[in-house]
């Protein structure tokens, strides 16, 4: 090998100066393209301004946030936009495990949001991740931010024997080298929300308390990964950076929470100018967060601008391939609850995914449903690693959708929604399995959501029609429309089926059904 080096150093320096850029363009053309994943927390795809542009506005149907968002928005038609893309199961820990393993929360490991109590919610230590498949095949991998993947064990690098604090039940988590999937720089932890106080562990387990907005610093340490400055990468290799932001994560209470100079563009809004979703009760004690919550859609927005400055500055935005998305969205006061996510309604379970591939994908907007188990193995397709995409991963390549080539691949025609709740609690108070309480669809045209009591019999049934009623403010009644009630139900046996999922293995959907004499049981 470094014979082959020297000589091949020697040719180099030989060749008149128009081969070497020959040499380079060609060495760049046949290198797999880099990879930034970029997804902050409970993001809502509404939360973003261009949606209430011409081009993407009928796409949509609904109308965006009132949000400042003119990085995102330029970024948008730039890009491929995606306005039915739906994370699956629409909570932190869960999504993180579908998107690195491709697998549905029963094979991920991760069926609920990880927590000392939840010893059995983690990420599986031999799943096949993204970042295994693409360190293998020469990436260099890197995590920034929160992961939230781990179970807390008393493991803290500084502590050893201790968790990482003194919080019970503890939420927080560092994770190990021999945790880390193919990662090989690290500046990440596991979840902790004072967004102006953060702390990370890097890739040698030393804690850092930088004392400034999560957003900023993060964005810091990903330019200095995308500069190189200290060998956080190959500088040879393609590599793949996973940016996971915090916020607009909760708390949205004060100042605290976000940056000040993006407070004061929605400080002086009052409540109906904040919520234009006809669906939303401002009379909750929520209503406040709103301000604050757009101050740090508008904070991440920012950050990510200049993260995209820098990867053009530096000439690499050619080759690169960005993605901007989030784990889940954020209810902000519709449907009149103070969940801000975990359910099927549209401001929870559709996310923003935005990507672009500079002379590979053309901007355009799309409708296609996309699951978040999709994502692994459409980024590997698109990065060059069809071939590699582990039999482990579970959802569809999309990436012919996104080339524009739909035709040529079996397009989903509903995702599947997931609502998992805590199992047994033992006398210690650890969870023991889960309970699978609700599952439901998303077609091109309705969500129909199905919960079940402790027995198994049918609770509620949610059923919209997206199309006429965007905004979802009218239950369809399921036994006066019981031939759109059984053709979802058909839909969602499909999905249920092609998940592999309890439901399917144990008859629940059926059993649900029969119990309230529902589609003449
Ligand atoms: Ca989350």
């Amino acid at each position: 090998m470094t014979q082959m080096r020297i000589i091949m150093t020697l040719k180099n320096f030989l060749l008149p100066l128009s081969s070497l850029a020959t040499i380079a363009c060609s060495s760049a053309q046949e290198q797999h393209p880099n990879i930034i994943y970029v997804f902050p927390d409970q993001f809502r795809n509404q939360a973003m301004a261009f949606w209430n542009e011409p081009e993407f506005a009928p796409h949509a149907g609904w109308q965006a946030d009132p949000v400042r968002t003119p990085n995102l928005d330029n970024f948008a038609k730039e890009s491929v936009v995606l306005s039915r893309a739906m994370s699956n199961c629409p909570l932190s820990s869960p999504y993180r495990g579908i998107f690195l393993t491709g697998m549905y929360p029963e094979r991920s490991g991760i069926t609920l949001n990880c927590m000392a109590e939840r010893p059995e919610s983690s990420l599986r230590e031999d799943a096949v991740c993204i970042s295994d498949v693409l360190s293998a095949n020469g990436y260099s991998c890197g995590y920034i931010g929160k992961l939230h993947a781990d179970f807390p064990t008393p493991n803290d690098p500084q502590h050893p024997g201790e968790y990482v604090s003194s919080r019970r039940p503890e939420w927080d988590a560092y994770t190990p080298p021999e945790r880390r999937h193919g990662f090989s720089h690290w500046y990440s932890y596991g979840t902790f929300d004072v967004h102006k106080d953060p702390h990370y562990w890097d890739t040698e387990g030393k804690r850092h308390d930088p004392k400034e907005y999560s957003v900023k610093h993060e964005t810091d340490k990903a330019i200095e990964f995308l500069r190189n400055t200290s060998g956080q990468r190959k500088a040879d290799a393609p590599f793949f950076l996973a940016l996971a932001y915090n916020p607009p994560h909760s708390p949205y209470e004060s100042l605290d929470d976000c940056m000040e100079e993006d407070y004061n563009i929605y400080k002086d809004m009052s409540l109906s100018e904040l919520y234009v979703r006809p669906n939303a009760d401002t009379t909750l004690s929520k209503a406040g967060a709103a301000r604050y919550y757009f101050a740090n859609v508008t904070g991440v927005d920012r950050e990510f601008g200049r993260l995209l400055k820098e990867l053009k500055v530096l000439g690499l935005d050619k080759n690169t391939i960005v993605i901007f998305t989030s784990d889940h969205g954020e209810t902000m006061c519709s449907q009149g609850t103070e969940d801000p996510k975990n359910s099927i309604y549209t401001e929870s379970f559709n996310v923003p995914f935005i990507i672009r591939y500079p002379g590979r994908l053309r901007p355009h907007v799309d409708g296609t449903m996309l699951s978040s188990v999709d994502i692994y193995p459409t980024l590997l397709s698109l990065a060059g690693l069809g071939d590699k995409i582990p039999s482990s991963a579970e959802g569809r390549d999309l990436s012919p959708v996104l080339l524009g080539n739909g035709a040529d691949c079996d397009v989903p025609q509903a995702v599947l929604y997931i609502r998992n709740v805590n199992g047994e609690q033992d006398a210690d108070g650890l969870v023991h399995g889960v309970f699978p309480v609700a599952r439901g669809i998303r077609t091109s045209t309705h969500t129909m959501e199905i919960t079940i009591n402790r027995d198994g019999s049918l609770k509620r049934v949610l059923m919209f029609n997206d199309k006429e009623d965007p905004y979802q403010m009218h239950n369809i009644d399921y036994k006066d429309n019981p031939e759109l009630f059984r053709s979802l139900c058909d839909t969602l046996a499909i999905k249920l089926e092609e998940a592999r999922d309890v439901w399917h293995r144990e008859n629940t959907l059926e059993k649900a059904l029969k119990s309230a004499h529902c589609l003449g049981n």
